[in-house]
């Protein structure tokens, strides 16, 4: 009989137990960085609205001062129609004055598109960012939720390793040093069988392995994935 097959398989279990711990952990990082990529879009998307709601205040200010400029070109034209001295002249002062009121209307309504444009950017700019302060909110709350699962899983991952040690400690040094050799490469690195399967990788035992095995004389690996092939009943035996 083989002594510490029970241990064995528990220093496995711990060993399975401490890859799902590590791998959430290492998951942690890439979700901070995707959370970090949705606040940048969120500052793209908020600078790129109120771009559009800048610019559309922009086009108020110059169709005013167009209306403006017109609207001083006008005054002066019409305070040189009594200085015209011929109808060529006059008639000439009269197509220039109505050019200068046809680019004054065209200014004003320039002034009230703008105005509608500012309107309707400005609801969707704040649409956006009620829009965004819930995606913010949701983020900040995520991010503490990692932050706590991070520390917790810090904690817990600390705990489970030294009780590795522990373990692998208490057994037999060929035995754990062997146990070392598989772990480093497969996980888990025993396999608890039922018949003459290994559970690891799906190969079968040759029928002289599975007699050493169910036996209990000698600790063998599969041919195949190299995993610690341990009987059930063999567990239940150490047990009793
Ligand atoms: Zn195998």
């Amino acid at each position: 009989m083989i002594e510490g097959l029970n241990e064995l398989v528990g220093l496995s279990q711990l060993d399975s137990q401490l890859a799902v711990l590590e791998a959430e952990r290492a998951g942690i990082p890439e979700k901070r960085a995707a959370s970090a990529q949705e606040r940048e879009t969120c500052e793209t998307r908020l600078a790129a609205a109120s771009e559009i709601v800048a610019e559309a205040e922009l086009a108020q200010r110059r169709c005013e001062t167009d209306a403006q400029d017109k609207e001083a070109l006008l005054a002066k034209l019409e305070s040189q129609q009594h200085q015209v001295k011929t109808n060529e002249a006059y008639s000439a002062l009269l197509a220039e004055m109505e050019q200068a009121r046809e680019a004054i209307s065209r200014a004003e309504t320039g002034v009230l598109e703008a105005m509608e444009a500012i309107e309707s950017a400005g609801n969707e700019l704040a649409a956006l960012e009620e829009q965004i302060r819930a995606v913010t909110e949701r983020l900040d709350s995520e991010e503490k939720a990692w932050d706590e699962r991070e520390s917790e899983l810090d904690s817990e991952i600390t705990s489970l390793r030294q009780r590795r040690e522990e373990q692998l400690g208490a057994l037999d040094g060929e035995l754990a040093a062997r146990y070392e050799r598989v772990a480093s490469r497969r996980s888990p690195a025993v396999a608890v069988i039922t018949g003459e399967i290994c559970l690891g990788c799906r190969v079968g035992i040759p029928p002289q392995s599975f007699i050493e095995i169910l036996t209990g004389e000698a600790l063998v690996s599969c041919n195949h994935c190299h995993r610690i092939l341990i009987h059930r009943d063999q567990l239940t035996a150490a047990k009793a």
